[in-house]
């Protein structure tokens, strides 16, 4: 049953050439995108309903009849989340036998694992190869990528893609930066594939020892200011474009074009929907697998905040609907220069300190390219006149609990900061983020970029 069988997409319109793929898809009319994906959906509504115990009970609980159910509307408020796949045992979720396991970083006490065939693995890596042949990468390119790979989906996916593609490929994994710089500059690689942070560091090296000339690089993982964005451009003399992704999709289910304006959506696999428009078009963007066959997932709650931009921009794609930038997270997990946080990593660092009040807050801020981690926090009776000792033992305790931040910290990736405030303060502090809800709650973290400097400039 779940031999390699093409998608009706595949049979109808693509083949194995990526450069006939990237024509095709001009033609494609939206229209029939959305006919051809309501009939995917349908398909993976009955699938994860005969072999999944999670929907098949989610399903009976919500009184939701499979067999009926036509279009994601009529699934009402039913979504899966986040809390979902940590919650239960992954096996409920898988419908075949899994040939390849991912995972999340850690925002919580759990990461999400999310399994897929090899067979998945390499089609959505083919898919992406459509998107690099649209922001001009071709068969003659050198490209390295600097990808950490461990447990991590990105680097896996992008091989499939430049083997798709035919380019030459060096994998640099996730090296320090200085190291990164030494070992590669000699190989005059003209294509750069690398997160976000690490690029900053990178380009700091660079614009003081010297770049070589890029045709563009690519980074993912967290949203880049458009002012990081041509510094960085500035320094390298080529393009910066950015992708859009999560393991749970596998990667980049989204991607710039040309314009850089907002990411093409991966809508051959993939439906989106937007969750709760505000006027201006934001909600929480939600996604359904439709090719997937060993772990599908409908209506999963991306927790990312967009919205669907209609003003065309002309390239390879355009009949691929594009997202907005993320604006935010619909709580309190941020992607960062230190990595995807959230409440958790903090209370267990801090809370781990006994000099440390209940009374902390966790500000993301980027006063320049790089973000800052700013730890605001209120000391016990005692501490106050011990501050030096705490912090530097805050700071073993940190190095302890979590050697990957600390890598990113060391390669320069993000600035932690250790502020104390005066007892009593910080819940009142209008710096403490109170706008939203009640002034009794503090925010564990806030995410200061968005109403910041980084906002993305439009
Ligand atoms: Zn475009």
């Amino acid at each position: 049953m779940f031999e390699q069988v093409p998608t009706l997409l595949e049979t109808l319109f693509l083949g194995k050439s990526i450069p006939r793929r990237a024509a095709i898809a001009r033609y494609v009319r939206p229209g029939l995108i959305e006919r051809i994906q309501l009939a995917e959906f349908r398909g993976t509504v009955q699938r994860v309903a005969a072999h999944s115990a999670f929907y098949r009970e989610r399903f009976a609980a919500a009184g939701i009849d499979p067999r009926r159910v036509r279009h994601p509307r009529d699934l009402g408020d039913f979504f899966t989340t986040s809390a979902d796949l940590r919650a239960r045992d992954t096996a409920e979720f898988v419908c075949a036998p899994p040939q390849a396991g991912f995972e999340t970083t850690g925002t919580t006490a759990k990461n999400k694992r999310i399994y897929f065939s090899n067979e998945e693995v390499h089609d959505i890596g083919f898919e992406g190869a459509v998107g690099l042949w649209n922001l001009g990468l071709r068969p003659g390119d050198r490209v390295v990528d600097a990808f950490d790979y461990a447990f991590w989906n990105a680097g896996i996916t992008l091989m499939h893609s430049l083997n798709a593609l035919g380019c030459f490929h060096m994998i640099g994994s996730k090296l320090e930066p200085a190291e990164f710089y030494r070992r590669v500059k000699d190989y005059r690689f003209n294509v750069l594939v690398v997160d976000t942070a690490w690029l900053v560091s990178l380009t700091e090296i660079a614009e003081r020892e010297g770049a070589w000339p890029v045709k563009f690089i690519l980074s993912g993982s967290e949203n880049m200011s458009e002012a990081t964005r041509a510094w960085i451009q500035s320094v390298w003399g080529g393009k910066v474009y950015l992708a859009y992704g999560q393991t749970e999709t596998l990667g980049a289910s989204g991607i710039e074009c040309p314009a850089q304006r907002g990411y093409h959506l991966n809508e051959f696999n993939f439906l989106f929907e937007i969750l709760h428009p505000n006027p201006d078009g934001y909600g929480e963007l939600v996604c359904s697998t439709l090719t997937r066959k060993v772990m599908p997932l409908v209506r999963y709650r991306s927790n990312d905040i967009t919205r669907f931009l209609d003003e065309p921009c002309g390239c390879l794609l355009q009949h691929m609907r594009r997202i907005d930038k993320i604006q935010g997270r619909g709580d309190e997990i941020v992607s960062c220069g230190m990595g995807m946080i959230s409440p958790w990593i903090f209370e267990t660092w801090l809370g781990g300190e006994p000099a440390v009040a209940d009374d902390w807050q966790v500000a993301v801020r980027q006063p320049a390219a790089r973000d800052v981690i700013e730890v605001r926090m209120e000391l016990r009776p005692g501490g106050d006149s011990a501050t030096a000792e705490v912090e530097a033992r805050l700071l073993r305790r940190f190095e302890a609990l979590y050697p990957y931040y600390a890598k990113n910290l060391h390669m320069g990736m993000f600035e932690l900061q250790l502020r104390v405030f005066p007892r009593g303060t910080l819940r009142g502090s209008a710096q403490a983020g109170q706008a939203a809800g009640s002034r009794r709650k503090l925010r564990r973290v806030v995410d200061e970029r968005i109403a910041g400097a980084a906002l993305p400039q439009r």
